[in-house]
């Protein structure tokens, strides 16, 4: 028998960084009977999910939810805000940034593009460099990816809201938190981010379908006058029917009973306690790095990221990646774009606890050890760094 095809006991573990486990009480939500989405109960469903959510992204303004990928939610904030010929600043920080870049090009914006190492995240002087030297103002939008995922960096958001404040420049900021919601501190209206594009498989717990976008009001209201043409994405029509308690049209209704469950059970943990744990899990993972003798892919400790480290390896990482699939059941992130077979990564997001982490890192410490990589005692240093911190949850 082949080994994909075995027989294979317990649950398999999934620590790609998206889409993360979906907890059980989420997937029983999932599981019930489909309600007429016209009908009288579901406003009862729609405008208490829709205050929940703004707890999330920390907002008072709207947002709203889109059947798509993350993918769809950056097109979706594009269309809306932008128009064909618009310029648009952007900052290469790895594989995600440079997608949302060719997806605004071809949707003919015009973007600015700021190379990047994918060793660091956006640098906040960069930003008002370009912002000054665009003395007429053609600039429409920041474009600013907090969590890059394909390289585990985190992008400093309020020193990059600070720097467009310092330049003067009245440049909209949007900003990807598909792999940061619910992950790391984010704060929609306080960073004055006008919108945020995010989706429902990382941080939120849920399997992928649903995007999002929160907008501010400087947002909707520049949205007024863009000359995009599309129609299934229009915030206007979401709008209104949203205050009612609807959409515009069929939305992913077990997704939404899902999602309300999610959200439920993050509010519940508080949504601090949910960061400060997945701060905690980081931190246990760098440990397990450290002592692998690895190296993180993110240079800058003030850019590290609280949902996925990205790993070096001398070696070829996917080979690594496949061992460790093989023989523990256990999917890694691999290395995308300009990293693939260079790096493996370790996501850890959503619905995780101590045990959970430390299944994960000693299944990559014997795919090491397996392919004579890196030594041994990661595990070891990840669950002292846990015991110690363990006073502060
Ligand atoms: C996962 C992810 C996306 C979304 O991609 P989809 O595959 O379209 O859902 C976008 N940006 C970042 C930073 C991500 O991590």
């Amino acid at each position: 028998m082949s080994a994909t095809s075995r027989y294979r006991a317990g649950r398999h573990f999934l620590q790609i960084p998206g889409p993360s486990n979906v907890p059980d009480r989420v997937l029983r939500a999932l599981a019930q009977p489909v309600i007429d989405h016209r009908g009288p109960d579901f406003p009862n469903l729609t405008l208490p999910l829709l205050d929940k959510l703004r707890k999330v992204f920390v907002t008072t303004s709207e947002v709203f939810i889109y059947p798509a990928s993350g993918t769809g939610a950056w097109e979706c904030a594009l269309l809306n805000v932008l128009s064909p010929g618009d310029r648009v600043l952007a900052f290469e920080t790895g594989h995600f940034a440079t997608l949302w870049k060719k997806v605004a090009e071809k949707l003919e914006l015009s973007v600015l593009w700021v190379p990047g190492d994918w060793r660091h995240g956006i640098d906040p002087d960069l930003v008002e460099e370009k912002l000054v030297a665009d003395k007429a103002h053609t600039i429409k939008a920041v474009l600013a990816v907090h969590t890059e995922t394909s390289t585990g960096i985190t992008s400093r958001i309020p020193q990059i809201r600070a720097a467009i404040d310092k330049s003067n420049h009245p440049a909209l900021l949007m900003v990807d938190a598909v792999s940061s919601l619910a992950c790391s501190e984010f704060r929609q209206d306080e960073w004055g981010i006008d919108v945020t594009i995010s989706a429902s498989q990382k941080g939120l717990m849920l399997p992928p379908g649903l995007a999002f976008n929160a907008v501010s009001a400087a947002a909707l209201n520049q949205a007024k006058h863009s000359s995009s043409l599309h129609a299934y994405w229009h915030w206007d029509t979401m709008l209104e029917h949203n205050a009612r308690g609807y959409f515009p049209y069929t939305p992913s209704t077990n997704l939404l009973f899902g999602l309300n469950e999610a959200l439920d059970m993050i509010l519940q943990e508080g949504l601090d306690n949910v960061i400060a744990r997945h701060a905690r899990f980081a931190a246990a993972t760098r440990a397990a790095v450290k002592a692998w003798g690895l190296h993180n892919v993110c240079l800058n400790s003030a850019e590290y990221c609280n949902s996925t480290t990205a790993v070096e390896v001398p070696d070829d990482a996917d080979a690594l990646r496949q061992l460790i699939l093989e023989r523990f059941d256990l999917s890694l992130g691999t290395g995308l774009g300009k990293f693939q077979g260079k790096i493996f990564r370790i996501g850890h997001l959503g619905d995780l606890n101590e045990l959970m982490l430390l299944g994960t890192l000693g299944g990559v410490e014997m795919g090491l050890q397996l392919r004579s990589l890196g030594q041994s005692g990661g595990v070891q240093a990840a669950m002292e760094l846990l015991a110690e911190s363990a006073d502060t949850i």
